[in-house]
């Protein structure tokens, strides 16, 4: 494991938001998810240090997607799709929600989608935190480096990494993991990733009123929000949306003022009072293809590895993914999950993967 900075400060898992939903319209979405959050719950016993379990704060709750009378069908499509795969979603009309969710204004919606379970948040630092420690248990090499490129022979097979500190790591298979990064170093192999980093910001606030089973709310506007311990995340919709620098963590504070918070005003007038104690920004690696994880073999490069593209669903999708590439090194193909789908081929083929459900 190749990692220049083991602090992991700018890296998309530790500025991510970690809810974990049911609530796509792609069939590996949903499958991915499944897993990942029977691997949450699984997690504290399975990831334990002696007594010392891994508490990830995992609380499981539900996605509230929200629809005006304009998006009530798109909506109604996408509950009717997830209940074809078993995902155990409700549509609630009008009068319901209000019932159901007395805090929040109904007034401008025709209805909206909660689950009964399988959804929820947690701490993403701490799975990381609790990976990496399994890892160093199990002897696996940390090296404080980062890849600049790699030696390939003449039929393109990766035959080493090349190390910035001047090393070289042979390898019978390589992954490229490296988020927002990961373009240019699938470039040095001569792989074109449409993988690009954009930013997304995320606001702390307080607020005084209380807001009882408060679930993660997706706004028709699109933007979120969901509860954190005594306090709320929320994350305003991205609009224009461009490409950033991956250097580039500068949180756009009055995108609070002018955007976040006459949207939350609105949809929760408890929120007029709310007070931001804290924000940050961090990046979707974020694949401008079809917004979808390219993950597996590179067709014509079969020991170089993807895992990337995950377009803000990344680190509920991590438990899953590991497997798979686990297994497929190990086994030379996928057994707990069929990752194919997500195979870079589909990039090449031009037949997107589409998901409806991205935020
Ligand atoms: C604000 C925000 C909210 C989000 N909310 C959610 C959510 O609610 N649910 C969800 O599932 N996902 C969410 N995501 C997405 C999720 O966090 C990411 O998809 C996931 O964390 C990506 O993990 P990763 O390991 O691929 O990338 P990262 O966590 O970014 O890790 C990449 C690592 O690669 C390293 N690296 C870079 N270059 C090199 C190199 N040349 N050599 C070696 N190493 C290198 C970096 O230092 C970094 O540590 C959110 C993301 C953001 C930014």
């Amino acid at each position: 494991m190749v990692e220049p900075d083991p602090s992991y400060r700018e890296a998309a898992s530790t500025r991510s938001a970690s809810s974990i939903r049911l609530q796509f319209s792609t069939p590996i979405n949903i499958t991915l998810s499944t897993f990942g959050l029977r691997f949450l719950r699984e997690a504290p016993r399975r990831l334990r240090h002696g007594a010392e379990a891994a508490e990830l704060g995992l609380v499981e709750s539900s996605y509230l997607y929200l629809a005006t009378p304009q998006g009530r069908a798109a909506l109604e499509r996408q509950t009717a799709i997830q209940q074809s795969l078993s995902v155990p979603v409700r549509l609630h009309e009008r009068e319901a929600l209000a019932v159901r969710y007395p805090w929040l204004n109904t007034a401008d919606l025709a209805a909206g989608a909660d689950t009964l379970s399988g959804e929820g948040w947690f701490d993403g630092y701490a799975l990381l935190a609790a990976l990496r420690a399994a890892n160093l248990r199990s002897r696996v090499e940390y090296r404080r480096d980062r890849v600049i490129g790699f030696e390939q022979s003449a039929d393109r097979q990766i035959a080493a990494a090349r190390l910035h500190e001047g090393g070289r790591i042979a390898c019978r298979f390589a992954v490229i993991a490296a988020g927002t990064r990961s373009r240019e170093l699938a470039a040095h192999a001569g792989v074109d990733l449409p993988v690009f980093a954009r930013k997304r910001n995320v606001f702390v606030f307080t607020c005084p009123v209380s807001t009882p089973r408060c679930p993660l709310v997706i706004d028709p506007s699109g933007l979120w929000f969901r509860p954190e311990g005594d306090r709320f995340l929320c994350g305003p919709p991205a609009d224009p949306d461009p490409d950033v620098s991956p250097d580039d963590f500068e949180v756009d504070h009055a995108a609070f003022e002018n955007i976040a918070w006459p949207i939350l005003a609105h949809r929760v007038p408890a929120f007029e009072s709310v007070r931001v104690s804290s924000a940050w920004a961090g990046h979707y690696d974020y694949n401008t293809f079809d917004q979808n994880a390219f993950v597996g073999p590179v067709p014509g490069i079969a020991n170089l590895l993807l895992a990337s593209g995950f377009s803000g669903h990344g680190l509920q999708q991590a438990p899953g993914i590991g497997r798979g590439l686990a297994e497929y090194i190990c086994f030379g193909e996928y057994r707990s999950i069929d990752l194919t789908a997500l195979s870079y081929a589909r990039f090449l083929e031009n037949t997107p993967l589409r998901e409806l459900n991205v935020i």
